[in-house]
């Protein structure tokens, strides 16, 4: 359940507004008002109804900043912000006792107000990790007899897990004699399709809690970017496989194995095919965007200039010789899924899905090798370049639809009536999927006025 902060999908709405922290921000609750529980147990109980049996209750409690309203500020001014965070926890946690359930608890807050947050995630070369602790353990240690002894606080760490940083909070949990779980992800905040390096990642934090005695993980899929759920089965299966036998087999073995079991033994060789596509979906990610990515970009790709042929091929070199290996790659890579996809006898979903995603994400790379082919001197070239840039507009729109029509299987892809609380993140930014050609809706149109202009 999420609270205290990652509330905007409940503090968007006017009914709620007066919850917020901050009037202008529709992030985070008040921890200083009682409604704020009043809505927060409500939203308690729903889930508590839906999952009957169920012996927790995960309480939220991450990324949230709070002690700027006038209710909050005297207490972080006095008692610094965790002790704002420790006050809700004890609330949520009293609730979640009286109503059966063991609370869990996103730890990440505690670590960042002690000031030692940066060093458990892709430790940075010349980071004095021991200094940091040091100065970070007294802040920890004079809140310690808030810390609600009866929940689990859930160390969340989803990229390689074996910093220094992450070993110390495993280790001062266990000094503390408080209960913790570990939490990895099947995806992240990747556009399209989760990294390649999930499994890798899981594995790394399950091996490193097994050693530290820990009996609790949790394998999280999140959907900040929205790619299609087949694609998160790889990440879930690996956190089944490390989360039974943390130092069973090796991440290659394991591939085999999930390939088999997802689809067949016939799809054992395939051990290359989700690597293979993820380094071209990168691509796809920044092809047509000068700074950044999709997510966050300035710029645009410009366009060639008929009055200066080749000058743009040339500024664009190394992006162009990309984009034809990348049309070749997606190429041999689309029979490979065919063939797949007759071979193979489960998970067949799933490879049209990824059959999809290959044809999409080729778009880029189709559009920049025709523009190349425009910006020849020669008319007959050029006048056959703009045919291929018309073409590569219209093998978009077709790619699109298929992939909107497969997705359709199985996802809702429009909301009406939906209330947007849009926010950073990637698929936030839509109410539907249309997210994921935002570059496209910018670059088309201005590729089309240069096709009328060009012709
Ligand atoms: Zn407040």
């Amino acid at each position: 359940m999420q609270g205290l902060g990652h509330a905007t999908f409940i503090l968007k709405h006017e009914a709620y507004k007066h919850l917020r922290e901050k009037p202008e921000d529709r992030w985070a609750f008040c921890p200083s008002l009682d409604e704020t529980y009043e809505v927060q147990f409500d939203l308690y109980r729903d889930a508590i109804t839906a999952t009957p049996g169920g012996r927790y209750l995960h309480v939220g409690g991450d990324e949230v900043s709070v002690g700027t309203c006038p209710r909050c500020q005297p207490i972080a001014d006095r008692e610094g912000k965790l002790a704002l965070n420790l006050l809700w926890l004890k609330r949520v946690c009293a609730f979640a006792r009286e109503h059966g359930r063991i609370p869990i608890f996103w730890d990440d807050m505690i670590f960042n107000h002690a000031g030692v947050y940066g060093t458990m995630h892709g430790e940075r070369a010349g980071q004095d990790v021991a200094g940091i602790w040091e100065k970070g353990l007294p802040v920890l240690e004079r809140l310690l007899p808030r810390f609600p002894k009866d929940c689990v606080y859930m160390r969340w760490n989803y990229g390689p897990a074996r910093e220094e940083g992450n070993r110390r909070a495993l280790d001062w949990y266990n000094q503390h004699g408080l209960a913790v779980m570990i939490a990895t992800a099947a995806q992240c905040t990747s556009p399209l399709m989760p990294e390649e390096a999930r499994p890798a990642a899981i594995e790394s934090f399950t091996g490193l809690a097994a050693e530290r005695g820990i009996t609790g993980m949790l394998c999280t899929a999140w959907d900040d970017c929205s790619p299609h759920m087949e694609t998160y089965w790889r990440g879930l299966c690996a956190a089944a496989e490390y989360g039974w036998s943390p130092a069973g087999r090796s991440l290659s073995e394991f591939e085999v194995a999930y390939l088999a079991r997802t689809f067949g033994p016939e799809a054992k060789s395939a051990t290359d095919l989700y690597r293979d596509l993820w380094e071209s979906v990168r691509f796809w990610n920044r092809a047509l965007v000068l700074d950044g990515d999709r997510e966050r970009y300035r710029n645009l790709i410009d366009l060639p200039d008929a009055s200066d042929p080749g000058a743009w091929s040339e500024r664009h070199r190394d992006r162009i010789a990309i984009a034809r290996a990348e049309i070749e790659r997606a190429r041999t890579r689309g029979e490979r899924v065919a063939e797949l996809l007759k071979e193979s006898r489960r998970g067949r979903f799933q490879l049209e899905i990824l059959g999809a995603i290959n044809r999409f994400q080729a778009g880029p790379s189709r559009l920049l090798v025709a523009l190349a082919a425009a910006d020849a001197s020669e008319s007959v070239a050029r006048k056959r370049g703009l045919e291929e840039v018309r073409a590569a507009l219209a093998e978009h729109a077709d790619a699109w639809g298929e992939l909107r029509s497969s997705y359709g299987r199985s996802r809702i892809l429009d909301y009406p009536g939906y209330v947007p609380d849009h926010y950073f993140h990637f698929a936030s930014k839509r109410h539907d999927i249309s997210f994921m050609i935002t570059v496209e809706e910018a670059l088309h149109p201005k590729v089309e006025a240069w096709l009328s202009e060009s012709s």
